[in-house]
C-alpha cells in the first residue's frame, strides 16, 4: 500500500525570486519544502540581476496595478528589512522618478500621501534635474540586490534546496504528482507542486491538458561599472538616491565583484528567450541615462566605452496585462499544481507578495490582499473551460 500523500510538503520548480518567496512563505508556516533548480547555483535566471528597484507604480485612477505593486513593495520591504543587510543588500533610499514627457499622474487622493508625491525643488536639484522638471517622489522604495534576498529566503529551516536538477516532466498518480528529468528518472513527489520557472514553466506546462497561461520572454540588459573609474566631476553629478521614469540609474551600490558601483538599464527585446550581452544594449542604455539624468549622462560618456563597460542580460517573463500568475492553474484538471510565474519587470516589487498569496492560500489563510485585487493574480484566470464529451460532439 503507498503511503499517504503528506498534505503540507511542496516542491518548487525554480529558484529565484519566485521560487525562493513560495518556499519562504510555505516554511514559515510549517511546511517542509524542497526546491529544484536546474542550474548549478544561484542567480541563473533574471534573478541574478546585480541590482534592481522595488518601486511604487502610479495611475490617475489608482488601477489594479498600481495597488497591486504598491501592495507588493511594502511586502518587498518588509521581507528585506526582516531579512537583509541594510546599505550592503538593499536600502530605503526612497526613489525619484523624472517624469520623462509629464505622463505619470497621482490621484487625487495620494497628492500628499506618504507613499508617493509630487517631488519638492530640493529633491529635484539633489537629483541634478533642472528645476521644474516634473517628477515624482516615492518614499517608500529602495535598491535591492536580488540575489541577496533569494539567498536569505532559502537559508529558512524546513528548506531543502537540490542544484543540477532540469525538471523536464510532471506527472500525476493519485494524489502525488512526480517531476522527472530528462531521462524519465524521478526527481520529486509531493501533493503540491509550484512551478515558479519563469519563461521556462512553458515549455514544461504546455503538454498538460488545459495549459493556457501565455507566458513570453522579454530579455534585458543592465550596464554597469564601478565607482572609482568615476571622475571626481562625474561623482559631483551622482544623485544621492535612485533615479527611475525613463529606464533607472542607481549607484553606490555593490556590483558582483563586490565593489560599489553605478547601474543604468534596462533595455526590453521582445521574443528574444537567450541573454548574451550586446554592444547595442549599452548604446541604448547611454542615451537612457542621457534622457532620464541629461547633465550625468552627458558626463559619462566615455564609461560607455567598450573596454570600459560592463553588462549583466536575463529573460523576464511576462504576461498580457503586466500581472503575474498565481496559485493553482486548473484544480479541476490539475489538482495540485501551481504556478508562480510572469513577474515581469517587477519581481522584486511582486515575488514576495506572490509567495505569500500562494502560502497563504494552499494553507487556508487568510489571504494578503483583498478578493478584488488577489482575483487578477489568479493563475486559474486563464484556465480552458473544461468541455464535457457532451459538448464536444457537438451535442446541445
Ligand atoms: C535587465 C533586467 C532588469 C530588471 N530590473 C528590475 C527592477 O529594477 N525591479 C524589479 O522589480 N524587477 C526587475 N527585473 C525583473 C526581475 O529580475 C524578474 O521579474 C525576477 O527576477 C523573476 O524571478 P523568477 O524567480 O520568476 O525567475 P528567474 O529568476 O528567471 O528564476 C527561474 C529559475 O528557474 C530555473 N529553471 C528554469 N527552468 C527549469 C527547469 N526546467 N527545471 C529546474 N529549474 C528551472 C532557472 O534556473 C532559474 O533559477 C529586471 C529584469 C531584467 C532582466
Amino acid at each position: 500500500m503507498s503511503r499517504p500523500a503528506d498534505p503540507r510538503r511542496a516542491l518548487v520548480i525554480g529558484a529565484g525570486l519566485s521560487g525562493s518567496a513560495v518556499a519562504f512563505s510555505l516554511a514559515q508556516r510549517g511546511w517542509s519544502v524542497t526546491v529544484l533548480d536546474q542550474a548549478n547555483g544561484l542567480g541563473a535566471g533574471a534573478s541574478g540581476l546585480p541590482a534592481g528597484l522595488a518601486a511604487p507604480h502610479v495611475s490617475p485612477d489608482d488601477n489594479v496595478l498600481s495597488r497591486i505593486t504598491r501592495a507588493g513593495v511594502e511586502a518587498t520591504l518588509q521581507r528585506a528589512q526582516t531579512l537583509l543587510q541594510n546599505g550592503t543588500d538593499w536600502d530605503l533610499t526612497g526613489v525619484l522618478e523624472h517624469n520623462v514627457g509629464a505622463k505619470r499622474r497621482l490621484p487625487q487622493d495620494l497628492q500628499g500621501s506618504d507613499a508617493s508625491a509630487l517631488a519638492t525643488p530640493a529633491q529635484i536639484a539633489a537629483a541634478g534635474l533642472p528645476p521644474g522638471t516634473p517628477a515624482l517622489w516615492h518614499a517608500h522604495a529602495g535598491w535591492i540586490r536580488p540575489r541577496q534576498l533569494v539567498a536569505a529566503q532559502l537559508q529558512t529551516p524546513g528548506i531543502q534546496v537540490l542544484w543540477g536538477q532540469h525538471v523536464h516532466s510532471l506527472e500525476r498518480h493519485g494524489t502525488e504528482w512526480t517531476v522527472r528529468d530528462a531521462q524519465g528518472q524521478p526527481l520529486g513527489q509531493a501533493r503540491w507542486v509550484v512551478v515558479a520557472s519563469a519563461f521556462d514553466s512553458l515549455a514544461l506546462l504546455q503538454p498538460l491538458p488545459g495549459f493556457a497561461v501565455p507566458l513570453n520572454p522579454l530579455r534585458g540588459q543592465i550596464s554597469f561599472g564601478h565607482m572609482t573609474d568615476l571622475s571626481a566631476d562625474e561623482r559631483r553629478l551622482l544623485p544621492p538616491f535612485p533615479v527611475n521614469g525613463h529606464g533607472s540609474f542607481i549607484s553606490g551600490v555593490p556590483t558582483p565583484a563586490g565593489t560599489p558601483g553605478w547601474f543604468i538599464g534596462s533595455t526590453f527585446e521582445r521574443e528574444c528567450e537567450q541573454a548574451p550581452v550586446r554592444p547595442e544594449d549599452h548604446e541604448a542604455n547611454r542615451l537612457r541615462l542621457a534622457t532620464l539624468l541629461p547633465d550625468l549622462g552627458e558626463a559619462m560618456n566615455t564609461q560607455f566605452d567598450p573596454a570600459r563597460v560592463q553588462g549583466w542580460a536575463g529573460v523576464r517573463c511576462t504576461l498580457p496585462n503586466r500581472l503575474p500568475a498565481v496559485g493553482p492553474i486548473d484544480r479541476e484538471r490539475l489538482p495540485g499544481l501551481c504556478l508562480s510565474a510572469g513577474m515581469g519587470a517587477r519581481g522584486i516589487s511582486l515575488s514576495v507578495l506572490c509567495g505569500e498569496l500562494l502560502a497563504a492560500e494552499l494553507n487556508h489563510d487568510p489571504l494578503p490582499l483583498p478578493p478584488e485585487l488577489s482575483r487578477h493574480l489568479r493563475a486559474e484566470r486563464y484556465a480552458n473551460p473544461v468541455t464535457s464529451s457532451h459538448q464536444r460532439d457537438g451535442a446541445p
